[in-house]
This record gives C-alpha cells, structure tokens and sequence, in this order.
C-alpha cells in the first residue's frame, strides 16, 4: 500500500550492514593472524621473502579489522578483499608444489560471497570462481582413466556444486525471512503505513538532513473526524476498513519520497519530502478534498470519512522536531475547533479569543 521508501537505507545485499560489518571483522582477524602465523613458518623455512610479505598483507588486515566498523563504504572494502583472496585461492592450486588438497580452500568462494554480498551478488562472483577452479582441478590433478580418479572428480566438483546450490537456497529463505521481520517491526498491522516508532526515526531523519542543508519538507498530522461514531454506527470492522481506506486514499496521491505514518488510533502523520510551505498547503488540501469526495463502499452504503489536518513546514515553522511536532499538533488542535475537514497551515496555539 505505501509507496515510500523515503530516506531509507537499502539493506538488500545480504546481511544488514552491522552484521557485515562484525563478519568482515572476524574474516579479517582471522586471516591476518593466519598469515602472521604462516610467516614464522616460512622464516623458518629460509623464505624471509614470502614471510615478509606475508608479515605485511597479515599486518595490514590485522589494522583493517579494527578500521572496519568505522568506515562509510562497505562495498569496496567487501571486493578488495574478496577478488584478491579469490585470486589467491586460485593461485596456490597452479603453485608447482601445491597439496592435493589445497582446492578445498574454494568452497569458502560462495561462503565468503554470499554471506557479504547477498544472493545476486554472490552468485556472479562465486560462479567464475568456481568455474575457473573446476577447470584448474580437471587440468592438474584429474585421472579420467581410472574409477579411483573418476571417484576423486566426482567428489570435488559435486561438493562444491551442492554448497553453491544450498548457499544459493539458503541466502534466498534468509532475505525473505529478514525482510519481513523488518516490515513487521516498521510497518502498522491493519493498514500496512508505517508505525509510530518507524516514523519518529525518519522524522528524527527528515529533521536531520534538514539542518544539513537547505531542504524544506513538511510534517501533516491527521486525525479522522467522529471516528467513535463510525464505529458506534457502522461497527469496529467497518471502522477498520474504513482506516485502511484512508491511507489507499492518501497513499494514491502522495509521491514515492513521502511517508505516511499510524502514530496511533485514527491519528496519521505525513512526511512531504522537499516541499515548500505553499505546496504542501495545496498538497494537504487535495488530500483533504479527495478524502471528502471518496466514500468508503461498505456493504452497498458509502461510508462518508473525513479528516482534520495540521501542517507545519520546516524551516518556515521551528528549528527543532519537537517544536516543529508542536506546532502542526497546535494546527491540528485549531482545525478541530474551528469545525472539522480541514486544512491549517497557520496559527499558534489556540487561544479562548480564537474560539470566541
Ligand atoms: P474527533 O473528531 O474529535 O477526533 O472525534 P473522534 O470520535 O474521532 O475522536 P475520539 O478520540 O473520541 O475517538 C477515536 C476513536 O477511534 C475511538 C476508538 O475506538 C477508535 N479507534 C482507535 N483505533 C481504532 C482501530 O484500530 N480500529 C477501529 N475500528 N477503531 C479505532
Ligand atoms: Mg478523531
Ligand atoms: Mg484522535
């Protein structure tokens, strides 16, 4: 039903974007102390060369797990580690005196891949990899002639497929199954906008990008008129569809960068992203109107529905959420003394001279 999106982060690629981050931290840790660990081998074993190297990559991984919850972009970091180990996975299978067994180290490929890039990817990363180690394995060690060696194929190449496939089917359940645990922890159960909490954050957002830079935007609450006679009348199912009509009524009008929000009972708030205060007037008006003009049809009879508005624009109306929040509440508050079905852009607090 809702539209928006909003100011929203994008968390599709795999795990969200803390849990990578821990993830990365663990990889990073542990092959740099790995490699640190190796390096003493190798100076043992009179390769003061690859041991230094070695000492440097191990160090440098070692710095970037510390570094790693701090920066802004996870993705190159995610690809620079990634492509190079990959590679290297690849190399230590041509080195002339490799272990038979050093492939195994591919089946970390869609693993590694799929846990920090998500499913689509993880597949196109994992596929190449994988394909190009399957043909360095046929090439180097595989015995097509004899049922032992034709056993050892077998075993290599069909393990690594079926981690591919349940990585593969796993990862898919995984981003279906946090989806919606995100969507049941955001949105409203009845009407599908967005809970109160989930719109005080992008509020808190809004206000944010807001001191930033020189974006207007304007924050609408709405509260349904009569509501309790609705229900008193046409009973409390009616009076739910009649509260899931409301937000398709203004869901239809409002861009796909707007957010609407049930901040509880028949009461509604509105984010207008970029808008100034003489749009958002009209905008709200519309709404107002549309909302007037489309009954809700419930058992063959329309069920009229109408609403009170209060906007308050920012930077026009505060300089702080709560005082902007105050003020389209006051609006609100005015719009419902001054009669119902509504629109107030304008005004303070009422007063007794107000009303009089
Ligand atoms: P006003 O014009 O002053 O806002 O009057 P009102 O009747 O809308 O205001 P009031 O706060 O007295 O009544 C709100 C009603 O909304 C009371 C409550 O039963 C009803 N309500 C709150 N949440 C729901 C809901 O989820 N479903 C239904 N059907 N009714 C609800
Ligand atoms: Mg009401
Ligand atoms: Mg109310």
């Amino acid at each position: 039903m809702q539209k928006q999106q909003g100011m929203e982060r994008r968390t599709g690629a795999g795990l969200e974007d803390s849990a990578r981050r821990m993830l990365l931290r663990l990889i990073f840790s542990c092959t740099g102390l790995v490699l640190c660990g190796f390096a003493l081998l190798q100076f043992r074993n009179d390769n003061a060369l690859l041991a230094t190297l070695e000492i440097l990559v191990g160090s440098f991984l070692l710095w970037a797990a510390w570094k790693i919850t701090r920066v802004r972009w996870l993705t190159p970091w995610i690809y620079g580690y990634l492509l190079p180990t990959f590679c290297f996975q690849l190399y230590i299978m041509l080195m002339p005196d490799a272990s038979m067994t050093a492939f195994v180290w591919v089946y970390m490929v869609p693993i590694l891949a799929y846990l920090l890039l998500g499913r689509r990817a993880g597949l196109m990363l994992s596929v190449p990899f994988m394909l190009a180690a399957a043909v360095l394995y046929l090439l180097r060690y595989a015995d097509m002639e004899s049922a032992a060696g034709l056993i050892d194929v077998g075993n290599a190449v069909i393990c690594g497929l079926m981690i591919l496939l349940f990585v593969h089917f796993y990862e898919g359940r995984r981003a279906v199954a946090q989806h919606s645990l995100e969507r049941m922890a955001q949105r409203d159960g009845l009407t599908g906008v967005y809970n109160r909490a989930r719109f005080q954050q992008l509020f808190a957002q809004y206000v944010e990008q807001g001191q930033r830079s020189s974006d207007g935007f304007a924050l609408v609450l709405l509260d349904v008129d009569h509501f309790k006679q609705v229900n008193d009348s046409w009973g409390h199912e009616a009076g739910d569809r009649a509260l899931q009509h409301l937000c398709r009524v203004l869901g239809k009008r409002l861009r796909s960068s707007d957010v609407i929000g049930r901040l509880g009972g028949e009461e509604f708030g509105l984010l207008l992203h970029n808008t100034d205060a003489v749009a958002a007037e009209q905008l709200v008006q519309t709404l107002c109107e549309q909302l007037e003009r489309s009954p809700l049809v419930w058992q063959d009879r329309p069920l009229q529905l109408t609403a009170t508005f209060g906007v308050a624009c920012w930077p026009r109306d505060a300089d702080d959420a709560a005082g902007l929040y105050r003020c389209a509440d006051q609006r609100l508050y005015r719009g419902k003394a001054f009669g119902r079905n509504r629109v107030i852009s304008e005004g303070g607090p009422l007063l007794v001279s107000d009303i009089g």
